[in-house]
């Protein structure tokens, strides 16, 4: 019955509705000038040499700029009502899919202020009075549509001014806009969607049938425009039946999702957010009751450089409560990849930049597509002072639904923060119908919630609300057979949400994405240069705050401010996880490159501050355990290495690696078949083989760069062969096994390494990478039964069990490890570490002897070609420890070794810690000075065994005050507060996180 009604319908917009909404139009005279190269501001802009450009003219190679000047005059004989308007009329050659990741453009005055944005949803630009005199600047972003997944293209790459042009400026025209077409267009949308939800046998579904049959019956053929009021008049009952009194409601927030880069460079980020911000300010001045929720102080910051006009306007609606600032992190990162400290420092960075920029104190974490959640974070998200996170990226699992929408989650540490998943399951939902009945099907918690949030609005570019989502907007507000709509801020949501749940389910530990598991591994380049950024900005912060207390040395504020910014951008969630074009991970190398010459000079010269003019070899331990004899976050020095780990020949053809303490046997073809430390026990199962390269075929069935799908376990080539290999002993004492591989284009050298006093084998792989669709992975099979991993994440671990019982555990065949992954039973445990790799797997299995052997893989290398037809192409070098008889400690002090934590350096004396622990359980990640200059020391620790600890800290150099303080080094309410002390006794609980502010006397 609604069908045919439907298409009775949707032919009378199409042919006879739609036609009149532009009454009349006339054209405006055009100038162009094509920018030879990257974009220029305005004022450079306006002084150029403009051309004549009529319509119908091809413009834009791939990411070119292209500058119109369009005059004209609004006719006289126009007879503009009050149900008109005066639009500038905009075609750039748009297409109907994607709005944000094609051409659009930014309407400027002749005085340089921002008219809007132009984009393919959002094409006008409103005239006041007669005359136009506008100047836009056209962005040719070329399509690279993200729903091709695996498509390889060559045009992220880069500009290529040698294209040919991709678009066709279709239409630049003054039109009159009659509004009560419009009017009639958004009632009769809003009520044929939600007939289309409804089922048909429902009263609703027939009464909104036969309204809009009555309507179309009362259309004059011979005179639409004259049957429109009468129309709407017959719509009206329809549009005012109250929602049923137990209808869901939802808040809908007006937002924006702009990847801070992705499918274009950061630069073109910088314009997304200046056309859909104007775009956003101006819908705000047509509708009081739009709230615009906006997350990423980064993007602010971004305006406030680049376009102040527009950052003024933001302010005002700011202080207005309309522009709301949300999630207070530096940009929206990724939560797997990034250490402790930084995945701290988002949240320090951003709020602190929101309430020094704006006064606002954010109480949200917002990351709506994140590629899954670190259990650390609910306590970091408390102890920055905010009170719920949101994210709706979890519906997107392959496999599993979350049980819930809104919920406690519980960290590591026991921190619950209050959650909610969105049930429209969109960060750019347009609020149709269609959505909003989606949402309220979707929840799971009707019986005890009522309310959802639905943020809404194109994001990437693409304009961000539009009017016609505030018209839907407007029509579902309390309409029977929809969940009511109010427009609102995340607040507004949190507060009703939070007051009618007395008692929230709970979910505990990660929320794992079930989907976008190559994130892990995608582009190591990109990954090598956050992690040994990460670790110099730590050193850093520790030796710069070392020699300004104990030398009087300046403090590099300015240069750690400016680092910090930039490396947390560069860990936005498709930067850090290797999904981006080329051009964004080309310039992501090159800035972790300049970071780590401006950081490695900084370090030189606190060190050298430090230890004073001298030829002594010290060496500096970053570390927050002692490593070498040299105590963390010291100068000392290192004792001699004891007598050169011995290598002989085995029966078998192989070698026998020995320094006295740990027993590596390797067979002829460099691949290790007993590994011992000092309790003598084997940790590699009899006839297995550890260290042993697999190439397996990548073809994720859907989105290249993101996703490990596992049928990559289906086949696989093991690179067991050695083409070459050598044993020998090195000038330094350490035994070496080194054989050459090869497998199709690529060749990898991996070298066994034993020093003479370490406790574990370095793995060492100088991969030269040509594969396409190959994912490189290492395997280490342990005789142990584990019925759990522990992995690093930040502040802490996380355990997961081995098994596969349930399908959230199956799920889990590619997990997280930051620099460790720690395999026990009982007594006897085998750490493996890394210095760059993420992707883990873990699989078990049952020996002939009926020993479980828990077999762990590391996912060394992927070749995706979308975006990045040349991901991952080249020399890598990449390092593992694996160590018997570890201890969780011990785990972490390979993680710090592989980190480089150790530096040598020449000077004249030793410098004992700063601050020190007498409990190795808890661990100081960070030593700096105070965010707000004031010269205070902040010292950053945390338990890190997953226990309970009492430690003592203790500072040599004379304090005044210590005080327990927040992430953003605010004082705690009920805290610890010590006078005249140079040390203070602490109990933490497991993983709990604390931070000291500390006054120097
Ligand atoms: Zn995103």
């Amino acid at each position: 019955m609604s069908r045919p009604v439907a298409d009775r319908v949707d032919r009378f917009v199409d042919e006879s509705l739609r036609p009149l909404r532009v009454a009349a139009s006339t054209p405006v005279t055009i100038t162009a000038w094509p920018v030879p190269g990257e974009p220029v501001p305005f004022a450079q802009a306006r002084g150029s040499d403009f051309r004549p450009f009529p319509v119908g003219e091809q413009w834009g190679t791939p990411w070119s700029t292209v500058w119109l000047h369009v005059t004209g005059t609004v006719p006289d004989d126009w007879a503009v009502t009050d149900h008109h308007r005066v639009e500038l009329l905009v075609d750039l050659g748009f297409d109907d899919q994607w709005p944000g990741f094609q051409a659009e453009a930014l309407a400027f005055r002749p005085d340089g202020s921002i008219v809007k944005g132009i984009s393919p949803r959002n094409a006008w630009v409103p005239i006041v009075g007669d005359h136009v005199d506008l100047y836009l600047e056209l962005a040719a972003n070329p399509t690279i549509p993200p729903e091709s997944h695996w498509r390889s293209t060559h045009l992220g790459d880069g500009p290529q001014p040698e294209s040919a042009p991709l678009y066709t400026l279709r239409r630049l025209e003054i039109g009159l806009v009659d509004v009560r077409v419009e009017q009639l267009s958004h009632d009769i949308e809003v009520l044929v969607d939600l007939m289309k939800e409804l089922p048909e046998t429902t009263p609703r579904a027939a009464r909104i049938g036969a309204h809009l049959t009555a309507m179309l019956d009362a259309i004059d053929p011979d005179d639409v425009l004259g049957s429109v009021d009468r129309a709407r008049a017959l719509l009206a009952p329809a549009l005012d039946a109250p929602a049923h009194a137990s209808a869901h409601t939802v808040i809908a927030t007006g937002h924006a999702h702009i990847d801070s880069a992705w499918l274009w460079p950061i630069r073109e980020t910088i314009r997304k957010c200046a056309r859909t911000f104007s775009n956003v300010l101006d819908l705000l001045d047509r509708h009081p009751d739009l709230r615009f929720a906006c997350s990423s102080a980064q993007q602010l910051a971004w305006m406030q450089e680049h376009y102040p006009e527009i950052f003024a306007r933001i302010e005002r609606q700011v202080r207005a409560g309309r522009f709301v600032p949300v999630g207070g992190q530096w940009v929206e990162p990724d939560t797997n990849l990034p250490g402790s400290e930084a995945t701290a420092r988002q949240l320090v960075v951003g709020k602190r930049w929101f309430l020094e920029t704006f006064g606002v104190e954010t109480t949200e974490v917002w990351l709506p597509d994140t590629f899954g959640y670190s259990a650390s974070l609910p306590q970091l998200v408390r102890l920055a002072g905010a009170d719920w996170f949101m994210t709706q990226k979890i519906s997107w699992n392959q496999t599993n639904r979350m049980p819930h929408h809104t919920f406690w989650w519980e960290g590591i540490d026991g921190t619950r923060v209050f959650t909610h998943f969105p049930p429209i399951e969109t960060y750019n939902a347009e609020l149709s119908p269609a959505e909003l009945a989606h949402a309220e099907r979707t929840y799971t918690d009707h019986s005890t919630g009522s309310v959802s949030l639905a943020p809404f609005g194109w994001g990437d570019g693409g304009g961000g609300p539009t009017r016609e989502m505030v018209e839907r907007a407007h029509r579902q507000a309390d309409l029977e057979g929809s969940p009511r709509v109010e427009l609102g801020s995340p607040r507004d949501f949190y507060d009703r949400a939070r007051d009618e749940n007395a008692s929230l389910p709970v979910w505990t530990g990660e929320m794992y994405l079930e989907l976008h598991r190559g994130t892990l591994t995608s582009q190591l380049k990109t990954k090598q240069g956050n992690r040994r950024t990460e670790r110099l900005l730590h050193e850093a912060e520790l030796w710069a705050a070392t020699a300004a207390l104990r030398r009087g040395s300046p403090y590099p504020a300015e240069l750690l401010r400016r680092a910090w910014r930039q490396t947390l951008l560069l860990q936005f969630h498709d930067i850090l996880p290797g999904s981006s074009i080329a051009w964004v991970h080309r310039e992501a190398e090159a800035a972790f490159a300049a970071l780590a010459d401006e950081l490695e000079q900084s370090i030189s010269a606190s060190l050298a501050a430090l230890t004073g003019e001298g030829v002594r070899l010290l060496t500096a331990n970053s570390a927050p355990l002692t490593l070498d004899g040299v105590a963390a976050g010291a100068v000392g020095v290192e004792p001699a290495p004891s007598a050169a780990t011995r290598v002989s020949a085995t029966p078998e053809g192989g070698w026998l690696l020995s320094n006295g303490r740990v027993r590596v046997v390797v067979d002829a073809n460099g691949l290790i078949v007993a590994l011992s430390g000092p309790t003598g026990r084997n940790a590699i199962p009899e006839g297995a083989r550890a260290g042993l390269l697999r190439l397996h075929p990548d073809h994720p069935d859907r989105w290249d760069a993101w996703d490990i799908d596992v049928h990559y376990r289906a086949r696989a080539v093991d690179l067991d062969h050695a083409d070459t290999i050598t044993a020998f002993v090195s000038d330094d004492g350490v035994g070496v096994v080194s054989a050459t591989r090869s497998a199709g284009a690529t060749s990898v050298t991996q070298t066994l390494r034993l020093g003479p006093d370490a406790a574990g084998v370095d793995v060492d792989l100088s991969v030269d990478w040509h594969e396409r669709h190959r994912l490189l992975r290492m395997y280490v099979p342990l005789e142990i039964h584990a019925e759990h991993t522990r992995a690093e994440i930040q502040f802490g671990h996380v355990t997961r069990p081995t098994h596969t019982n349930t399908s959230w555990d199956e799920a889990r065949f590619e997990v997280v490890a930051q620099r460790w992954m720690h395999v026990a039973e009982s007594d006897y445990g085998v750490s493996i570490a890394n210095d760059s790799t993420y992707g883990h797997s873990v699989e078990r299995s049952v020996a002939p002897n009926g020993s479980v052997v828990t077999t762990v893989g590391l996912s060394v290398l992927r070749a995706p070609t979308f975006p990045d037809p040349h991901a991952d192409q080249g020399y890598h070098e990449l390092r593992f420890r694996i160590r018997p008889d570890a201890t969780l400690t011990d785990a972490a002090e390979d993680g710090h070794r592989l980190d480089r934590a150790q530096r040598v350096v020449t000077g004249a004396h030793e410098v004992p810690s700063l601050v020190s622990c007498s409990n190795d359980g808890v661990r100081i990640t960070a030593v700096k000075l105070a965010e707000d200059d004031s010269g205070d020391l902040i010292v950053r620790l945390h338990e890190a065994s997953g226990g309970r600890q009492s430690t003592r800290v203790t500072f040599t150099v004379p304090l005044v005050t210590i005080d327990e303080v927040d992430l953003l080094e605010r004082p705690l309410e009920g805290a610890l507060h010590h006078e005249g002390a140079d040390a203070v006794e602490l109990t933490l609980r497991p993983f709990q996180i604390l931070t000291l502010r500390c006054r120097p006397a």
